[in-house]
């Protein structure tokens, strides 16, 4: 058996039993079923949107938000080991070391660090590439 959620022509809803959705087509087209509070046999199949919505986002993506929240914080981990492993930590002074290199000063490398947005905004301004790092680093200079 199967249920439908059916609409009649004057919007209607009601809900009918049937073996199978042909079934249903069948009955449909033979005029067989009407609308129990109408009696209209123009009816359609109506849209469960909510839940057939609902179903599918459950079904289709197989990750929940825990899941989501636990990749998103592995890519962090990963992305603030990759920085650790490949930049020098500058800590304050990334402002002025971000400058010098964009201008010569010193030897090319990346770096890390702290800025504060005034600083970074500066820096952009006159054209050196800075990212916002969206984690904090763990290694401290001393
Ligand atoms: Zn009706």
């Amino acid at each position: 058996m199967i249920r439908y959620s059916l609409i009649c022509e004057r919007d209607h809803e009601f809900d009918g039993w049937f073996s199978s959705s042909e079934g249903y087509e069948a009955q449909a087209a033979a005029g067989e079923v009407a609308c129990p509070q109408c009696g209209s046999t123009r009816v359609s199949k109506a849209l469960m949107a909510p839940n057939v919505a609902k179903g599918v986002v459950k079904r289709s993506s197989g990750t929940t938000a825990n899941e989501m929240a636990e990749r998103m914080s592995m890519m962090m981990l990963a992305l603030r080991k990759h920085v650790e492993e490949n930049c020098d930590y500058v800590g304050d002074a990334f402002a002025e070391e971000a400058r010098r290199i964009h201008y010569g000063e010193t030897e090319h490398r990346d770096i890390y660090g702290e800025a504060t947005l005034d600083e970074a905004r500066e820096l952009i301004e006159e054209g050196v590439t800075v990212a916002p790092l969206p984690i904090r680093p763990t290694r401290q200079v001393n």
